[in-house]
């Protein structure tokens, strides 16, 4: 287990460090089973064990490595930036790695990743689009391999948990993670409300499961049926700590870390757009030590998008909006409003004048949305209408066009928003419509993002 390994270092003496790829392999380190905190989990986890009365499992299957070496993956050496290769990665991440085609790491990976390979929390403010996501779990997927569990282990003792605040979210995070998995033989379950609990619950049953990924309601459900049991977990991944608060989550999550080893016990790993005081508070309270990573949301959110606000009143909206739909280089578009109605109104208005349109919104079962989501990755969909939480799970490269039919009332939307487009390297272009209603949302949005927004007439002839 992780934390056995390691003395903890502070983030200074971290930095110091530099370590170098090979000590940053936990794999090359003999477990120290007297360090303090280790013999207590042990412990607590045999008389919790006891009252399980769960039968004991040993993995099924494991997915085999096909014959590959890393020489098949050459990837140039080139000053400034970090190569998936110089980490000591395990050959079956490097092998999925390649798949993937990433070649260099991303600001937040070589930012983060020299230090959680060695097994410190980190702290990340990082939007989404940063590859922060991978940055985690190459990170978590690489110890796991390297401290294999040889002895029988107990259904339902997950040995890293991902959390995250939407459905979206974390069919996201377990998507990346089934594909960086994909050699490794390693077990990933979703646990999410609003889809079939049975067939959750199945999974955990039906194998031992290594990598949980969970929206905090339904975790606590399978954790308080006796389904699952946290007290075994090396690795807690928090994703998105401030929309978690915002979205009043806390108290779930917080219930979900006391299910878990004490804090150097455990590797932390806490990804937040925002520091604000409280968001601040939680991290103090849940890490140990935390190395800071910062990637500045400018550099993430803007750099690729072409940002455009047009000046229009209310009742000329929609007819601009079809306009932009109808552009040749529109080819995937998201179009944001602030409120359920106002998405299921558009999405209706488009798909009458024959656009092929999906609706993303919270009162969308699960299922449906997972299925329109699917569509508009596969260019079946080609207009997709979100809200903002419904939207925030969007991760699919190729968006050229996202519309804010709305401007949004927190200026953090605004970036998460925009982000969705400008992706994995490519162009994109956002539209904001500002209205006599919502104009006056401009000046804060301009402010977070240390930049003004031209605002300009929309083309002419799209008026008539
Ligand atoms: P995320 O911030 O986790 O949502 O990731 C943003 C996007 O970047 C996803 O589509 C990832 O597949 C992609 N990505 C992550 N890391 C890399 C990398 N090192 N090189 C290229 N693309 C990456």
């Amino acid at each position: 287990m992780l934390k056995k390994l390691f003395k903890k270092t502070t983030a200074a003496e971290v930095s110091a460090e530099k370590p170098s790829a090979q000590s940053g392999r936990s794999g090359s380190e003999k477990p120290d089973t007297d360090k303090p905190g280790s013999s207590k989990k042990a412990e607590a986890g045999d008389s919790a064990q006891g009252k399980r009365g769960k039968r004991r499992g040993k993995r099924s299957d494991g997915a085999q490595q096909p014959s590959w070496s890393v020489s098949e993956f050459q990837v140039p050496e080139v000053p400034g930036k970090v190569r998936f290769h110089d980490l000591g990665l395990d050959d079956r991440i490097m092998h999925a790695i390649a798949d993937l085609n990433f070649e260099y790491c991303s600001p937040i990976q070589a930012a983060a990743l020299p230090h959680t390979l060695r097994g410190h929390d980190a702290i990340g403010k990082a939007q989404t689009g940063t590859g922060k996501t991978a940055a985690f779990l190459i990170s978590v997927i690489n110890d796991l391999l390297n401290n294999p569990i040889e002895d029988e282990r107990y259904l339902g003792e997950p040995r890293a948990l991902v959390i995250a605040p939407t459905r979206e979210l974390v069919q996201q995070i377990a998507e990346d993670a089934r594909q960086l998995t994909g050699y490794t033989g390693l077990n990933v379950v979703t646990l999410i409300g609003g889809m079939d609990y049975q067939k959750q619950q199945n999974q955990l049953t039906g194998d031992l499961v290594d990598i949980v990924i969970a929206t905090p309601g339904r975790l606590l459900d399978f954790s308080g049926r006796g389904d699952l049991y946290l007290d075994r977990v090396e690795h807690l991944v928090i994703d998105e700590a401030d929309r978690m608060l915002d979205m009043g989550f806390i108290p779930q999550v917080k219930r979900i870390i006391r299910l878990t080893p004490q804090k150097e016990n455990r590797q932390t790993l806490l990804f937040s757009a925002t520091f604000t005081d409280d968001i601040i508070r939680l991290t103090e309270q849940w890490t140990y030590q935390p190395v800071n990573i910062e990637i500045e949301p400018e550099q993430v959110a803007t750099d690729n998008v072409e940002q455009k606000v047009f000046l229009v009143s209310e009742r000329e909206k929609f007819q601009i909006l079809q306009r932009i739909v109808r552009l040749p280089e529109a080819v995937s578009v998201i179009v944001f409003a602030n409120r359920r109605d106002q998405t299921r109104r558009l999405h209706e208005r488009l798909r009458k004048g024959g656009v092929a349109a999906g609706l993303l919104s919270g009162e969308i079962p699960q299922n449906k949305r997972s299925q329109t989501l699917q569509q508009f990755k596969d260019g079946k969909i080609q207009v997709l209408v979100a809200t903002d939480v419904a939207g925030r799970g969007i991760h699919v490269d190729g968006i050229s066009h996202v519309v804010n039919f709305t401007l949004p009332e927190d200026p953090e939307d605004y970036v998460h928003r925009i982000g969705r487009t400008g992706r994995a390297g490519a162009k994109g272009t956002s539209i904001s419509f500002a209205s006599e209603d919502d104009a006056f949302l401009l000046p804060a949005i301009e402010t977070l993002l240390g930049a003004k927004l031209p605002c300009e007439q929309p083309p002419e002839e799209w008026m008539s």
